[in-house]
């Protein structure tokens, strides 16, 4: 899983999968021990005024060490403190984006998300209204939304994705990742394993229903899915090396979906659950659970539930004249669909690597209720337009 920004927007732009792919505008991606001194040397040679967003954690893990950096160098440096929810939860809500508007001044040239996945929605979301661009500054190996154009907002209590901007550059420190709490890259490595189901998904919504689908761009979110399979005991670990393979992998995934645009190769139906589970948490104001435990959670039972029903559903596809196009359309493909579902893993290997990082094996050991669950497979589908298996077994 070696690559550099370079090398895949020359393979992107040689790609011969007909679709158009968007060269990646990142300048400097960074994962090695010392790369918070990389992000200061890489400010100082753009800005003069910069706001740092964090919350009170991650700005004692890496803001405060920044702040001091950027000092030396000349570089003055706003911080915003992000206030938690009354659950003691930061959210990207609101709140906290009207915090980081006025904690800007007219003089802020850009903004560093110095945090985990909210930090960074905030940071994104501020920055492109202000016009401004952001520095991304992961502190944990926790998602792999970093390099992404999306902001996840809640307005008004309901979660809506945002189009703004993806950073102009991002350094990970790997003894930051290190220091983090440890739940934050089992949660990185469930939201990997959740490409076993995206992946399949996205090319059953390519064989039946015209999804745009490159081999190339698939290749390398699997490529990372595996590398982190190959290396779970080191990510168990925690130790740098195994979270920089591990942020590697989070960011060539993120990756993959700038090149595509869309966010395909790594969100499928493990993710519309997951963000139906995310929304009656929300509903209900119940403590939020990492994105990537509900993801490796609903994973496995996607796995579980596609290997078991979808070539029974697909046997049970009447040959009739009154038969819609899209049903025989699927018919047609059983055998390239029975090839997709031959590689998806089981619910049971899918749930054994959650086991050995020791994440969350099932919904109910993050406080998902089990009716919730059976809610969520039957309407989860309704959340994305997207012709996943989840969808095909409720048509
Ligand atoms: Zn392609
Ligand atoms: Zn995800």
């Amino acid at each position: 899983m070696n690559w550099t920004i370079d090398e895949l927007n020359r393979a992107a732009a040689t790609c011969s999968c007909g679709l158009m792919h968007h060269p990646i505008a990142i300048r400097e991606i960074v994962v090695e021990q010392c790369a918070l001194q990389r992000a200061a040397a890489f400010v100082k040679t753009s800005f003069r005024h910069v706001s740092i967003f964090a919350d009170a954690n991650t700005f004692q893990a890496a803001g405060s060490a920044l702040v001091d950096m950027l000092g030396e160098l000349g570089v003055t440096c706003g911080c915003c403190i992000m206030e938690p929810d009354a659950n003691g939860d930061v959210v990207a809500d609101e709140r906290t984006l009207m915090q980081g508007f006025l904690s800007c001044s007219p003089n802020t040239e850009a903004i560093l998300a110095v945090g985990a996945g909210t930090i960074h929605d905030i940071a994104r979301f501020c920055s492109f209204t202000m016009k401004i661009p952001f520095i991304s500054v992961p502190t944990a190996a926790s998602v792999d939304g970093f390099t992404s154009a999306g902001a996840p907002l809640i307005v008004r209590g309901v979660k809506q994705t945002f189009q703004t901007q993806a950073p102009i550059a991002l350094f990970a420190d790997v003894n930051v990742l290190a220091e983090s709490p440890k739940r934050l890259a089992v949660s990185g490595f469930g939201d990997m394993l959740g490409k076993y189901t995206s992946l399949a998904d996205w090319k059953f919504g390519h064989l039946v229903a015209d999804e745009p689908y490159c081999p190339w761009i698939a290749s390398l979110t699997a490529d990372a899915l595996q590398t982190c399979v190959d290396h779970v005991h080191e990510i168990q670990a925690g130790g740098p090396e195994g979270l920089s393979v591990l942020m590697r992998a989070l960011i060539l995934s993120g990756l993959a979906m700038l090149l595509l645009g869309q966010s395909h190769p790594a969100s499928g139906g493990e993710h519309h659950l997951s963000h139906y589970w995310e929304m009656e948490l929300l509903r209900t104001g119940k403590p939020q659970v990492l994105h990537g435990l509900k993801v490796a959670a609903a994973s496995a039972i996607i796995a579980g539930l596609y290997k078991e029903r979808v070539r029974e559903r697909m046997g049970s596809i009447p040959r009739s004249p009154t038969t819609s196009c899209y049903l025989r359309r699927v018919q047609e493909q059983k055998t390239e669909v029975e090839r997709i579902l031959a590689d998806i893993p089981s619910g049971i290997d899918i749930r054994s690597l959650i086991r050995l990082v020791g994440g969350a094996e099932n919904p109910a050991d993050l406080g998902i209720a089990d009716v919730i669950v059976a809610d969520s497979l039957n309407h989860a589908y309704k959340l994305r337009d997207r012709h996943t298996m989840l969808r095909f077994l409720q048509a």
